[in-house]
């Protein structure tokens, strides 16, 4: 079968029933006005039979807005079909490059994509078309509408033809046959099966293949499918040698092509009509059908109806003798021979091309996704040692603030330690040991620096007796009152301890003999008043009181405290409650 013709065909959507126009119109006058039932209808019609679609098309084009946006999709996609029909590929084929390659909507992609390469093949831009080829098939395993699927098959079957791939052709074919849901598409499988077989030089059609493709294209009906099966047994017949059994089946078949009116088809039909009448001697029949042929296909001179039309009109002048009618005709021949052989080797070369360009790609993306896998697994390492790296930093930092934690608490009950080894237990005053430090470094500092500093020492007045009368507990409390009660006239520069029992030493800088006495004074009234306050009302508290000073006791602690001690003494003598100060002749 003539190559463009067969382009031509598989366009032409192949469904096409032989109906009247008029039979089809009143088909469709029962349909409803539902905008999915007119897209599905309009889908499934010839757009070449013009009334019918045109009629689908305005009233989808009435209810337009009630389409949605999927819907609009589908309508622009009819109109671009409807515009190709018209004949204008050119026109046609950016609107379906554009569904093609934006639509979302992966079946109508895949759609728009097939008739893509349909139209590319019609306009003889091969390359493209099998550029496009590459991912139809990629796209075709995720495509379940089998009538879309069949569109696909259809298409990637017909153009493996075009390339001269003809194995790759009849898997395609076997495989539509395989899917096939009614007559019509098995009738296509068959058809493009048997095409690419007769294209690749065979001289006849297996008995099974024959006998399946000739049943399928019967049930299918008057197609433009069944129709060109037909012509291709009669293909295969003058392969044989019988043109007259070429002649019977094309002369049955030829009233149904012209009322399909497929102008490739018919042309096709003519011309191999013209080449088997003139095989036959029938050569008025051969010549009229050769004219008939040319005249159908006049827009396309370098087919190979034309070529073959010319070829018969050139043998039967050259028979008659006519040398002049024959050159022209061989001329003409020879012209349209060329320019269909030039289309065919453009067609194979385009194929090889793409071929050695996937191909390329596909090296280059192998190439890339080895790259990348290393790079992912570089990545990988990368963030493993990150992660590492990150998971020594918490190790770290968690031994870190753990030393921390653990320096504090250490530090902190050392603290604890040190205050209570200062601290008298029951006044929260200084102990012994800790007063006496304290004592002498005041009194270290009070000598280099010069300055008076008193030491007074305080025994509380019969204290035996508290313990004896109130209990030791009641003792206890008389000791914190009479520190208290001291405390609330000292200064803070003061150090003042707990001698031991019922005994205290404070340690005054900045005070002589002469100046420390109002507050020796507050201290002996504070602690004579607190007898009679508080909890142990009755209790008489009071206490004695020994002053010495660095002015003539010295600076050393020792001295000061035996001074004071003896003072304190004195004051006991003299009746307690009382306040002595130290004078150098008590020493004697
Ligand atoms: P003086 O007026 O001569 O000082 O008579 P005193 O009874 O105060 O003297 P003494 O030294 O005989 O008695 C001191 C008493 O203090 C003896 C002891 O029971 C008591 N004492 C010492 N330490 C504590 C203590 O921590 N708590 C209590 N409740 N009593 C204590
Ligand atoms: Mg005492
Ligand atoms: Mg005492």
């Amino acid at each position: 079968m003539d190559r463009a013709s067969r382009c031509g065909l598989v366009f032409a959507c192949c469904v096409l029933l032989l109906l009247s126009v008029a039979d089809a119109v009143a088909a469709i006058a029962t349909v409803s006005d539902d905008p999915a039932q007119l897209l599905r209808q309009a889908e499934n019609v010839e757009p070449s039979n013009h009334a019918v679609f045109n009629e689908l098309m305005s009233r989808l084009d009435k209810v337009a807005m009630r389409l949605s946006p999927q819907q609009k999709l589908h309508l622009r996609y009819l109109e671009a079909r409807r515009i190709a029909f018209a004949g204008d590929y050119a026109g046609a084929l950016p609107l379906l490059t554009a569904l093609a390659d934006q639509t979302a909507d992966p079946v109508l992609a895949f759609r728009a994509s097939a008739n893509v390469i349909d139209l590319l093949v019609a306009q003889s831009r091969f390359e493209e078309a099998f550029v496009r080829l590459n991912p139809l098939l990629d796209q075709l395993p995720q495509i379940k509408e089998d009538d879309v699927r069949i569109q696909g098959l259809t298409a990637t079957a017909q153009l493996y033809t075009e390339a001269g791939q003809y194995d790759e052709s009849m898997r395609y074919a076997d495989q539509l046959i395989k899917e096939s849901t009614d007559a019509q598409s098995a009738c296509r499988g068959w058809f493009l099966k048997s095409d690419a077989l007769f294209e690749s030089g065979s001289t006849q059609l297996p008995a099974d293949q024959l006998h399946d493709g000739t049943e399928a294209c019967a049930k299918a009906g008057d197609t433009l499918f069944s129709l060109s099966f037909q012509h291709l047994l009669a293909g295969f017949d003058m392969r044989q040698g019988r043109p007259e059994s070429a002649i019977r089946v094309l002369q049955a078949n030829y009233p149904k092509v012209l009322r399909a009116g497929f102008p490739p088809q018919v042309a096709q039909f003519e011309t191999t009509l013209a080449t088997a009448y003139w095989k036959s001697g029938a050569l008025a029949s051969a010549v009229k059908f050769a004219n008939s042929a040319l005249k159908t296909d006049d827009n396309r001179p370098y087919s190979q109806s034309t070529a073959s039309a010319y070829r018969v009109l050139y043998q039967v002048d050259k028979k008659f003798g006519d040398s002049k009618g024959s050159l022209v005709y061989l001329e003409k021949y020879l012209a349209a021979h060329d320019g269909y052989q030039s289309r065919l080797s453009a067609k194979v070369l385009a194929y090889q091309t793409v071929k050695q360009i996937v191909l390329a790609k596909k090296l280059q993306v192998e190439g890339l996704d080895k790259k990348n896998r290393v790079l992912a697994l570089q990545g990988e390492l990368d963030r493993k040692a990150a992660e590492t790296s990150r998971l020594y930093v918490a190790l770290l930092l968690l031994v870190l603030a753990s030393i921390i934690l653990w320096a504090y608490r250490v530090k902190r009950s050392q603290l604890r330690f040190m205050r209570l080894a200062r601290r008298d237990g029951l006044t929260g005053i200084f102990n012994r040991q800790y007063f006496v430090n304290e004592a002498e470094r005041q009194l270290r500092y009070c000598r280099k620096s010069a300055r008076d500093v008193c030491l007074v020492l305080i025994d509380l007045d019969h204290f035996k007796l508290v313990n004896d009368t109130h209990g030791h507990a009641v003792g206890d409390r008389v000791l914190k009152r009479a520190v208290d009660a001291c405390q609330a006239h000292l200064r803070s520069t003061d150090v003042f301890g707990r001698l031991g029992g019922e005994e205290f030493g404070v340690l005054l800088p900045e005070c002589t003999l002469d100046s420390v006495l109002p507050s020796v004074e507050q201290m002996r009234a504070a602690i004579a008043a607190a007898s009679v306050a508080g909890d142990a009302p009755g209790i008489p508290i009071s206490a004695s009181f020994g002053v010495a000073a660095a002015a003539s006791s010295g600076y050393a602690l020792r001295q000061l405290m035996i001074d004071a001690d003896r003072t304190l003494y004195q004051a006991k003598h003299e009746g307690r409650n009382r306040i002595s100060l130290f004078d150098a002749g008590m020493r004697g």
